[in-house]
Parts: structure tokens; sequence; C-alpha cells
């Protein structure tokens, strides 16, 4: 819901801390490829628009979907005018999406990608299948099947670096993909269970048996506090934070 969340007076929502300011969750990646700079996101929640204002954003060559919750596709629109400068360039934006995800995004979406959508100005994106694995720009994206609640959504592998946002339960094949990693990006929501979502201790448990040398928690919600949070956090796991940005290794490249 964002933090502050509406209507909330809490401490957490009315704390001074930067650290406790949270837009919904996405992230981006970037890098270069064959002398050009590629950027590629993970989800366009609802505050796209001031995310890429904030971080200067002025391309986007490519977006994978972890599932169609308002909070991960309501930006999906504000990647037009981004979407014209590759269209000048002749090409669209492709959004790798599941099956489940690209049927939201169709619906939702209508006068985007309907056959007969009409609206000159809309998106110029195009939905791509989303396979285990997919070569964007010489990275290679590999699919992590994780549960949200009832839903089987995407989590995302790249290099050394996984990204897994609304879990609430890892498969053993999954955990089996997880291997080797120095970051992974996994959703703690808060310590109160939730039937879609991992609490704090949950997430703290699989980041141990993921053993990746650093874990960011993310997709928080107002009842944990930034700083009282990380003090009870063992060391090598923290909340994550608005335009927090490090550099990964992305690995050998695919075709
Ligand atoms: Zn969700
Ligand atoms: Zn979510």
């Amino acid at each position: 819901m964002g933090v502050p969340t509406l209507g909330c007076s809490c401490a957490v929502c009315t704390s001074t801390d930067p650290h406790d300011r949270r837009l919904r969750p996405s992230i981006l990646l970037q890098w270069q490829h064959e002398g050009r700079e590629r950027v590629v996101l993970i989800d366009t929640g609802p505050d796209f628009r001031a995310q890429a204002l904030q971080n200067r954003l002025t391309r986007v060559d490519a977006v994978f979907y972890t599932h169609g919750h308002a909070d991960h596709i309501f930006g999906l629109d504000d990647l037009r005018p981004l979407s014209f400068s590759v269209s000048r360039e002749g090409d669209r934006i492709p959004l790798y999406a599941a099956p489940e995800t690209e049927e939201t995004l169709r619906r939702v979406y209508d006068y985007t990608f309907s056959p007969q959508a009409t609206y000159p100005n809309r998106p110029r994106v195009h939905i791509e299948p989303l396979s285990d694995s997919t070569c964007a720009f010489g990275v290679e994206f590999r699919r992590i099947p994780v549960l949200h609640g009832h839903q089987q959504i995407c989590g995302f592998r790249f290099g050394s670096t996984a990204y897994l946002t609304d879990v609430s339960h890892i498969p053993e094949e999954s955990f089996a993909l997880l291997g080797d990693l120095d970051y992974v990006v996994l959703s703690a929501l808060r310590h109160k269970p939730h039937p879609s979502h991992a609490t704090v201790e949950q997430a703290v448990g699989w980041a141990q048996r993921i053993g990746a040398k650093h874990t960011w928690l993310t997709h928080i919600a107002h009842e944990l506090g930034h700083e009282e949070t990380n003090a009870k956090l063992p060391e090598n796991i923290r909340l994550a934070h608005d335009q927090l940005s490090f550099e990964i290794g992305l690995g050998d490249g695919c075709a």
C-alpha cells in the first residue's frame, strides 16, 4: 500500500526517517551491452512515474513482470513517453509475462492490447511469453517460481542476484535454482502472519537457507520501522529502502 499508508498516523507512517517512506516495490537493472546502455525493469507499480522521475530515468528497454497485482502493474501506462522514443528507433518495449499475468495485463489495459484498440497514443509495447530462461541484451533472466498465497508467480535470477517479491512459499525446486548468490532480494511484509506474504521471520529463515552473501528485504508494510527492524536482523540481512542501489555481477552472457 506504500508507506505512509493512506489514513494512517502510526509511528512509521509519521516517521521523519526517509528510509521509512516506501513507494511500491520494483527494481531497475542497468548495464552496458554491445556499446549501449540497457535498462530493464522488474514490475511497473503505481509509483513507477514518481520513481522514474526521482531516478531520472530516460529509457526502458524491457520489463519483466512478477505477477498481475495492482501494486506491480498499475504504472504500465506511464511507459508511454519512454516507449515513444523506442518506437522512433523502430521498436516496441517487450513486456515479459507469464500466461496468468498476460491475461490480466490484456484485460486491465484493454485500450493498449485489444486488437480493436484505436487510441493512437497507447504505449508502444508488446507482451512476450516468459520462459524459464530469457535472454535480454546479453543477460539471462531465469524464472524462479514461487507461491503468493495460492497463486504461482515469478521471481527472477540474473547472474548472482535473485529478486523474489510477494512470496509466501518457496518450492524445493526453486531453492535449487538459488545457489551461489551474492544478493537475494526477498519480500517480508511484517511480523504478523499474512495469507499471501512472508513474515520477517519466514524471510530470514529462507535467507539463511539460500545463503546469499547479502539479503535485502523488500515489500515492507508500515508495521516495520527501518531502524528498529534492522537492529534486530542478522548482520547480512537488511531492510531495503527506496533508491537503494548496488553493483551486481550479471553472469557470463547469453544469446
Ligand atoms: Zn501481489
Ligand atoms: Zn505486491
